[in-house]
């Protein structure tokens, strides 16, 4: 199966399988790729205090807000497990993954779903970590994933609910 049963998104195996077919498509050496990590911001709090079943549908708005940024043209957006989702783009620059970004926490806050002991706002938010290369090989999408990861620790570190961009450290 390729989508997530609860969110309908495409699941990490679908991921991987956009990622083969950009390979193999289209001539992606040389041009940029960018991915998010999106991971909702107290979660098992959010759980703890209206229950799993809330959680769950909670979980699927998120997803149909993150859905809504897709273009569907070179990017995607799946349930990369948990309470975290991918967003990945190829041929997208920092000005516009960071855009990408900003909707995304934008639609996610829209939603305005409470949560009592969530962020300064008491409600759903995400944390984002965003990072771009230029793409020479397979092995540029894992470091990609691996450096919007740590971003995404950053923002959590750094208080949550706000978007993070991996800067090489030099
Ligand atoms: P942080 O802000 O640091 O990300 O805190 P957190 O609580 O979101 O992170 P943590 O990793 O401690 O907890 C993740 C929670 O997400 C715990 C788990 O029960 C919940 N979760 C993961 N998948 C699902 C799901 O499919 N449904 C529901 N309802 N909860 C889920
Ligand atoms: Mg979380
Ligand atoms: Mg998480």
């Amino acid at each position: 199966s390729l989508l997530d049963e609860l969110t309908g998104l495409p699941n990490r195996r679908s991921f991987r399988y956009f990622i083969d077919r950009m390979f193999e498509g289209a001539a992606v050496q040389g041009t940029s790729f960018s991915v998010l990590m999106i991971d909702l911001d107290f979660f098992k709090e959010y759980n703890d205090t209206y229950g799993h079943g809330i959680g769950d549908e909670a979980l699927a708005a998120v997803a149909r807000g993150i859905e809504s940024a897709v273009e569907h043209t070179a990017d995607i957006a799946a349930r990369w497990g948990g309470e975290e989702f991918i967003y990945a783009a190829f041929g997208k620059g920092i000005p516009e993954i960071r855009a990408v970004a900003e909707t995304i926490q934008s639609r996610v806050t829209g939603l305005a779903i409470p949560h009592d002991r969530g962020t300064a706002a008491k409600i759903v938010t995400v944390s984002i970590g965003s990072s771009t290369v230029t793409l020479r090989d397979r092995g540029d999408v894992s470091r990609c994933i691996d450096q919007a990861d740590k971003a995404m620790y950053q923002a959590k570190a750094g208080g949550r609910s706000q978007i993070v961009l991996f800067v090489e450290q030099v």
